[in-house]
């Protein structure tokens, strides 16, 4: 993974000249000033650790699993939001973790998890590091210092129930290897995020995330039939049955916690039969109204494709759809992507057709989903092509009830249009593409020209986006999760007795406050 940037450095591209002469036309991009940082250049804070601190974690680990080199400090410096790029493209390195230990076993996560309460040591669970809402920069006042845990160690699949269906894995596999797993078995997870290369398990757990193919094998948390997590006041093992009535499910207090309550330290999964065939298509809608309205109604009648994705205008004119092939534009109107797996993807794929026409869809064939399909986990490595060409680029997510969509799509882009000027206007595209009986997600992208600060012009936009959520009445977020970035528009979400029902949480598992202190939940008198 490249540590200033998204993914496997071979994968990186030039921007196609048409892409640059567009930016430059469109949105008065200019190529940013200086060059970036390199891995060396990063400043970093002296470590802090004492060397007792340091020797007590290797006692537990063995020495070679207590890193302190430079490098692997900066790779496990924050996560991967525009902002945390652009701050490491700038050589700031002040977040870096003392010292990034690797845990082998469960009894080793709660053994460093007891230490680190005794020397007041702040602990950040660490799976692929793709957080993008500021969830692995942990508060450092009141520590003596800050390890990352890194869950690389933990990377196996530990069983197959192929009769229950239900898979148990280690938190740090990561979802290639996941998927690599299951395919010996014929399974699959069905869990495709566009962070698929590099994110793990356990980091799905922890913050809710969502695939590019919810709509045909659900979310990451519906997959999570057992946990068992590691806490500095001891284990909790969850889940003993798919279904239960004995009380509130603890699971799901587990489920998005990002790390502040525990370390989760292996994950029972359900999965599915690998599919057979895979059929990916295209489809024109006259307006997002009509694609959105189309998509409600194969969510409220069925049958649901396992991919399904409505770009609006502004981003089907652009391309986005298809990263590799940007600048070529999708054409007028919006352009939808219906996936079918199966079996039968063919007989689901016939009776969707007639929903989609129906609704006024009017048929690609399969060309244009083939082409999503080829670049679906491409959009990261885009990003950093725009960045490193001058542009402002960030993403940002919400959902809401199908009655309210309109009005959140309208209060996002407004908020977004203002917060960063008119002289040119960013270019805001979104898309939907995680559908519910009951409402969708949204999926804003931002582009802009750089401005002096871009992290200080990014923080205007976003900080304008959060309140135009709140106040349209949307969640905060569908699938990046609270981090830091959210955190305060959580609590409103929540309200004051919400917010003290996760301090009384919190007060009770971890006592000293060292699980990523100043991650999800605002931490009293800090
Ligand atoms: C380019 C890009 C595309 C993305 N696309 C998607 C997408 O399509 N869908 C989506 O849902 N998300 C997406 N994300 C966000 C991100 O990939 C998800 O939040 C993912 O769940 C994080 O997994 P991770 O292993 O990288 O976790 P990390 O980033 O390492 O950690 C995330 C949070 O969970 C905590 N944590 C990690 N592991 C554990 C554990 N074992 N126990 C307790 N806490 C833990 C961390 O402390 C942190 O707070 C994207 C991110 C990027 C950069």
């Amino acid at each position: 993974m490249l540590w200033s940037g998204w993914g496997d450095p071979a994968k990186a591209r030039e921007l196609p000249a048409k892409v640059r002469e567009l930016l430059h036309d469109l949105l008065g991009v200019r190529a940013p000033r200086g060059p970036a940082a390199t891995l060396e250049s990063v400043r970093l804070p002296p470590v802090g650790l004492p060397s007792s601190s340091l020797d007590g974690l290797a006692a537990i680990t063995g020495a070679e699993h207590v890193l302190t080199s430079h490098e692997a400090r900066v790779r496990h410096t924050r996560g991967k939001s525009t902002p945390d790029l652009l701050r490491m493209r700038a050589g700031d390195g002040s977040d870096a973790p003392d010292a990034v230990v690797l845990p082998g076993s469960h009894e080793e996560v709660a053994g460093l998890l007891g230490l680190c309460a005794r020397e007041r040591i702040a602990v950040v669970p660490f799976g692929g590091g793709t957080s993008v809402v500021g969830g692995l920069a942990a508060s450092r006042a009141g520590f003596t210092g800050v390890i990352a845990l890194d869950l690389a160690r933990l990377d196996r699949l530990r069983s197959v129930d192929a009769e229950s269906m239900v898979a148990e894995f280690e938190p740090g596999v990561r979802a290639p290897d996941a998927e690599r797993l299951l395919a010996a078995h014929g399974l699959t997870l069905g869990h495709f995020p566009q962070s698929f290369e590099y994110a793990t398990l356990g980091g799905f757990a922890a913050a809710r995330s969502s695939g590019q193919a919810s709509a045909g094998y659900g979310r990451f948390d519906d997959m999570v039939v057992g946990l068992t997590v590691a806490t500095p006041s001891g284990t909790l093992d969850l889940g003993r049955a798919p279904k239960s009535a004995a009380g509130p499910d603890l699971r799901q207090l587990v489920l998005g916690s990002e790390g502040v309550f525990g370390v989760i330290t292996s994950l029972r999964l359900r999965v599915r039969r690998a599919p057979a065939e895979r059929i990916y298509e295209g489809w024109r809608f006259a307006s997002f109204a009509a694609g959105t309205a189309a998509m409600r109604a194969l969510a409220q009648e069925g049958p649901l494709p396992a991919v399904l994705r409505l770009s609006d205008e502004t981003e089907t004119v652009i391309g986005l759809a298809k990263p590799d092939a940007i600048g070529s534009s999708g054409g007028s109107g919006c352009l939808l992507i219906a996936g079918y797996e199966g079996p039968p993807a063919a007989g689901r794929r016939v009776a969707a057709r007639a929903v989609l026409t129906r609704m006024g869809g009017e048929p690609l064939g399969e060309e244009p989903g083939e082409v999503w399909e080829r670049g679906r986990f491409s959009a990261p490595y885009l990003r950093d092509s725009l960045l490193a060409a001058g542009a402002t680029v960030e993403t940002l997510e919400t959902a809401g009830f199908w009655a309210n969509l309109p009005r959140l799509y309208d209060a996002v882009r407004l908020s977004l249009l203002g917060a960063l000027g008119t002289a040119p206007p960013p270019l805001v595209m979104c898309h939907v593409s995680h559908v519910y009986e009951t409402g969708a997600s949204l999926y804003f992208t931002v582009v802009a020209p750089q401005e002096d600060d871009p992290v200080a012009q990014w923080e205007r936009a976003k900080t304008a986006a959060n309140a135009a959520i709140v106040e349209a009445g949307g969640t905060i977020s569908h699938h990046h999760g609270v981090g830091r970035d959210h955190r305060e528009a959580y609590a409103a979400e929540l309200g004051p007795v919400g917010v003290a029902v996760l301090q009384a949480v919190k007060a009770r598992l971890d006592p000293a406050g060292i699980l990523n202190p100043g991650v999800l939940i605002p931490v009293p008198g800090r």
